[in-house]
């Protein structure tokens, strides 16, 4: 197929003026709406008319094909967060992520999947799509971005998603549907325009093919944003300069992280034995450490995330975004109406939990003391990182697992399925999941953590996997 290529060799051409967009963008539409019917990955697809396709004149991403998970705003398309009770909500502004990627010329041509405002693993906890892996469609495509995974496994034309990660979801549906996640450092991509999950461990980043497509798009939206308090005060840099051409790990420390191979598919540990072992054949030095607060990380995450989720929910109550009802009886029974009607069944159970840890009389005993061991998990870390430039492991203890199977599953069996890409978001350090091997066809993530802000690095050891 003529549009099958790398996003780096479509930019290339596309500089040069050697791309015609109205048959590309026809392509694009034809291959994203027949996707669409099989996978169910999109909330919204904008109409690309001939308008917008004569826009396109210059920048870094000229003309490259961009979805974006439903909960980052985009002006004058609907942005939901795959809440029912935002449907309807059209924003009038960008992200700062989407502005910058319009700046360059970016065309953003879908809003994906995913579970309601993050809440999930699996991609089912939302009342707007039926999102499915594009390898087998009785399985998840992970969550919470998952049509974004998606959209970076089975488009076949060049294309990178915008993913959003509070507790992994940018590394597990990479993982299920066989991509390439990176999840930045906290503050290194603008949250401005994000709609909220949990702001103090939330993070943008871009879900592709290749390391390199991610790290081309890394390279547009990081940076300090004024409209983000939080954004971490350095300038973006071009990433694809880490990408690994000769695969050569000489004198890179790897750290291996006995905990993380608790409680995994044998298989997929056989997997990640594997490729670790080939790292070291590249010439990385492979050392065994202990993380023992890896135990205490999926608690701890799901005590502060719902805590802020709650807090963040409470806007939503049919005055001001979305749905709305009419207006009758005291307020608080008409909010009660529109909260109990549009909310999904997770939501609600975030709500209450997040509300219950942080109340009088119950706040020390769980949201400050699962605070305590965020910091504990921060200096365990740091430490690894003292004598190593990364942690691998894999990104999930399973392979995407069927919807028939997840209905035997308690929330709590769900959250623990997270722990392994908890960790590296409480610590708000970068990570980088790409495929390493498959089962039965089905797709494994590795995922490739280092210290802060430190994103070259990732890219650098996972391109070398990726190009050995
Ligand atoms: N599965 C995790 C949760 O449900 C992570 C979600 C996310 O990163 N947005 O909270």
């Amino acid at each position: 197929m003529k549009y099958r290529q790398s996003v780096s060799e479509f930019l290339k051409e596309s500089k040069k003026g050697n791309i015609d967009y109205s048959d590309f963008y026809a392509y694009v539409a034809e291959q994203t709406e027949k996707n669409n019917k099989k996978f169910d990955f999109l909330v919204t697809m904008p109409d690309i008319d001939e308008k917008t396709i004569k826009t396109i004149s210059k920048g870094n991403l000229k003309g490259l094909p961009i979805t974006a998970k439903d909960a980052i705003c985009t002006k004058g398309i609907q942005s939901s967060a795959g809440a029912e009770i935002l449907k309807g909500y059209i924003p009038p502004f960008d992200a700062t992520c989407i502005s910058r990627i319009k700046k360059e010329g970016g065309i953003i041509i879908g809003k994906t999947a995913q579970d309601e405002f993050g809440f999930g693993t699996f991609c089912i906890n939302t009342a707007l799509n039926k999102a499915k892996n594009p390898n087998d469609i009785s399985r998840s495509p992970g969550g919470s971005s998952g049509g974004s995974g998606i959209a970076a496994a089975a488009l076949d034309f060049p294309h990178v998603s915008l993913g959003e990660s509070t507790g992994g979801s940018i590394s597990c549906p990479a993982s299920f549907c066989g991509a390439v996640g990176l999840t930045p450092t906290y503050g290194r991509v603008s949250r401005y325009g994000l709609i909220d999950y949990a702001n103090s461990l939330d993070k943008i980043g871009p879900i592709g093919k290749t390391t390199e497509d991610v790290a081309t798009i890394l390279s547009h939206i990081a940076g300090q944003d004024p409209m983000d308090s939080t954004s971490a005060p350095k300038k973006s840099e071009d990433y694809t300069k880490y990408i690994n051409k000769d695969a050569n790990l000489k004198g890179t420390n790897i750290a291996v992280p006995k905990e993380f191979f608790k409680d995994l598919d044998a298989k997929v540990e056989k997997n990640i034995r594997d490729g670790i072992a080939q790292l070291e054949s590249l010439g990385a030095n492979i050392n065994e450490v202990s993380l023992k607060m890896t135990d205490y990380a999926t608690a701890a995450y799901y005590m502060i995330a719902t805590a802020e989720a709650s807090t963040n929910l409470a806007k939503y109550s049919g005055m001001r975004y979305g749905q709305s009802e009419k207006i009758e009886d005291h307020f608080d029974e008409y909010f009660q109406k529109v909260r109990s009607k549009y909310f999904t069944e997770e939501s609600k159970r975030r709500i209450l939990l997040g509300t219950f840890a942080r109340m009088e009389g119950y706040r020390d005993q769980y949201y400050l003391k699962a605070m305590k061991i965020r910091t504990l998990i921060i200096e365990e870390m740091n430490k690894v990182f003292k004598n190593n430039d990364a942690i691998v492991g894999p990104t999930m203890p399973i392979i995407a697992p069927k919807f028939t199977e997840i209905d035997k599953l308690s929330a709590i069996d769900i959250y623990t399925i997270d722990t392994l890409s908890i960790m590296p978001n409480l610590a708000g350090t970068p990570m980088l999941s790409i495929p390493c091997g498959t089962i039965n066809n089905m797709p494994i993530g590795m995922q490739i953590i280092s210290s802060h802000l430190n994103e070259g690095r990732i890219i650098n050891i996972g391109s070398a996997l990726e190009n050995s």
